[in-house]
């Protein structure tokens, strides 16, 4: 029998493959190596760069060091002593536990390693280039860990062309190291770049650390959270509303110690800050989760910052009433009922009006995950009839036909008399029977929006429209299963969406009245809204992806409306069954009335 064409690929050139997936840049390395240092109990780390990483990254630590077998043996691929079967997984303590990071990085730079544990009198040191073993030889060094990486990618030019320039590269290892240091105060780190030391960060405690991360200034700004429920701890710090910025920086998530970023939770974060900060800032935090490792699920992916809870809804309201809590302890809210567990329904935005009430009957204390809409939308109704009657404009068959189409169709300006303005970008302002109606221009579009596909049916699906360029959209493996149960739902509204891939799907139409959007961050706040919602589990799937698009997709606050655009969103929310709420109870209007304007001049 003749020789095959297929062989094994030697060790080194398969480790050089395998770099490509954890050393992706300087700033990688630069993780591994501390969060080895940090497994391996170290008090000081000190990280020593020259060009942005690319000539040179030295990580020396005062761990616990290895003996000389060790030593020798964690370059080998899948070499690690943190875990010994699949079955530790679920008790990850550690950063590390692939034991992939040292065989990659010495695959493709020249490594000199240097380490000596507390019982040994000599120190090892190994030499290895390129993932080639050079020597093993003894030499004097203190207690603990030093990693030398010289020249990274020398081996592979096309990587090495491709790094970034100095500045950025080096940014990406300062944001490595915050992402470290936040979580791990008890240790000392030194950071040293061209011989200039840029960051000496004392052990201490977190305050301490903040401040000497980003400025004594922020103490004043900051306010402490803490929630201890047995399932999960939570504590940190929040910024103030009055100390929301611009930009999105700032914003840090610990799950058991490790940098995570989850979409869901920063949800929850926004959601504590609702009508306390205005739409364009953000509030910043650094919020540490601890859970039972059994609880979560790190992705096993080397370098990915995702995580996935069992149970995430929990967290998520934890997370909303411990900030709201501790906003209020400090004034910033003064207004929410922080006794109540249901203190993050909407009782802020109605409860607290001196402006008499409308006579359109709402329960301020409704909370829009938990009370049934149903009802108390039944009760509203007959109210409403009779107070819209005077804008109801009167459709006949084929306009009908037209707006099941569009989700807001032009009607014809002189079936519209009435005047309007535009408050704030915010509102819109409009007058009825000498009553002020003041309209929620989001929340309105909002509504129109969800009644509109709300109405669609398996018959009656909505018109789909070709995109030019079919997207690709990818996601997490965790949205990647919602994603493709929700398939039939998104096709059914419109959309022409279809599994591409492993975590990615192709969009090649969407609904043909949805127009200038972009798909993929569409799709995104969909999902993201789409699981906040599944928080009331009896909302059931198409009518909740009918609110996820008309949450993702309405006008947003800021959008600069002009007249015939206001009249139309007026008109079309009248034609609404329920104009007065969205779909997760949010009052969408306000009415002043005549009568108490006239009593207010009285006095
Ligand atoms: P992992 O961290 O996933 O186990 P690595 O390739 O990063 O894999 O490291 C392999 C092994 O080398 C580790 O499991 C650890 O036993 C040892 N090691 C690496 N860095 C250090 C260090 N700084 N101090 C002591 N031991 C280390
Ligand atoms: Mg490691």
């Amino acid at each position: 029998m003749s020789n095959g064409i297929i062989a094994l690929l030697p060790d080194h050139v398969a480790n050089q493959i395998a770099a490509g997936e954890v050393v992706q840049r300087p700033c990688s390395v630069v993780k591994e190596l501390v969060e080895n240092a940090i497994d391996a109990g170290a008090t000081q780390i000190k990280i020593i760069i020259k060009d942005a990483g690319k000539t040179l990254i030295q990580i020396i630590d005062n761990g616990k060091g290895m003996n000389p077998f060790d030593a020798r043996m964690c370059f080998e691929r899948h070499a690690t002593s943190k875990i010994a079967s699949a079955h530790d997984l679920f008790t990850l303590t550690t950063k590390g536990f692939r034991g992939e990071a040292l065989a990659s990085i010495a695959a493709v730079s020249q490594v000199e390693l240097k380490t000596r544990q507390a019982d040994d009198i000599v120190a090892q040191e190994i030499i290895i280039e390129g993932g080639k073993f050079i020597s093993q030889t003894e030499c004097q060094s203190s207690i603990g860990t030093s990693f030398i990486v010289k020249n990274l990618f020398y081996n592979i030019p096309a990587r090495r062309n491709f790094l970034k320039s100095d500045q950025i590269e080096q940014k990406h290892i300062l944001d490595e190291i915050e992402r470290v240091a936040f979580p791990h105060t008890n240790i000392h780190f030194i950071v040293q770049s061209n011989n200039n030391e840029i960051l000496n960060l004392p052990a201490g405690n977190l305050m301490h650390r903040i401040k000497s991360m980003l400025g004594n200034y922020i103490q004043k700004e900051l306010v402490p959270i803490t929630e201890d429920t047995g399932f999960v701890k939570i504590s940190g710090y929040v910024t103030l509303p009055d100390a929301a910025i611009k930009s999105k920086k700032e914003q840090y998530f610990f799950v058991n110690n490790r940098f995570v970023r989850n979409p869901f939770l920063n949800h929850a974060i926004y959601e504590a800050y609702k009508e306390l900060i205005s739409y364009q800032s953000h509030p910043r935090y650094f919020i540490f989760l601890e859970l039972d490792p059994k609880e979560i699920d790190i992705n096993i992916h080397p370098t990915k910052t995702e995580v996935k809870f069992t149970d995430d809804k929990v967290i998520y309201m934890l997370l909303v009433s411990s900030i709201k809590r501790a906003l209020g302890k400090v004034n910033a809210a003064p207004s929410m009922d922080f006794e109540s567990n249901e203190s993050y329904s909407s009782s802020y935005a109605t409860s607290n009006t001196k402006i008499a009430a409308p006579k359109i009957s709402y329960n301020p204390s409704y909370n829009p995950f938990k009370s049934d809409v149903s009802s108390n939308q039944k009760t509203n109704k007959e109210h409403w009839e009779v107070l819209f009657d005077g804008f109801k404009t009167e459709l006949t068959e084929a306009e009908s036909e037209i707006k099941m189409q569009q989700v807001i169709e032009p009607i014809q300006a002189e079936t519209i008399d009435f005047t309007v303005f535009q408050l704030n970008l915010k509102y819109i302002v409009t007058t009825y029977n000498n009553n002020i109606l003041v309209v929620d221009q989001q929340r309105a579009h909002e509504r129109i929006v969800y009644e509109h596909y709300l109405k669609t049916k398996a018959d009656a699906k909505i018109p789909s429209q070709q995109v030019l360029f079919a997207e690709q959209f990818e996601c997490s493996s965790n949205d990647f299963e919602l994603m493709n149960s929700l398939i039939p739902e998104f096709n059914l509204l419109g959309f022409d969406i279809a599994v591409f891939g492993k975590n990615s799907f192709v969009v090649n139409g969407t609904p043909a009245d949805l127009q200038d959007f972009n798909i993929n961050q569409t799709i995104d706040t969909i999902l993201e809204s789409y699981k906040l919602n599944t928080i009331d589990a009896k909302i059931e799937k198409h009518d909740n992806l009918c609110r996820a698009i008309a949450k993702s997709t309405s006008i947003k606050y800021g959008k600069h409306l002009n007249e015939d655009e206001m009249k139309q969103i007026v008109s079309h929310l009248f034609d609404c069954e329920n104009p007065l709420y969205t779909a997760n109870g949010k009052p969408v209007m306000m009415e002043v009335e005549y009568n108490d304007i006239e009593k207010f001049f009285k006095k």
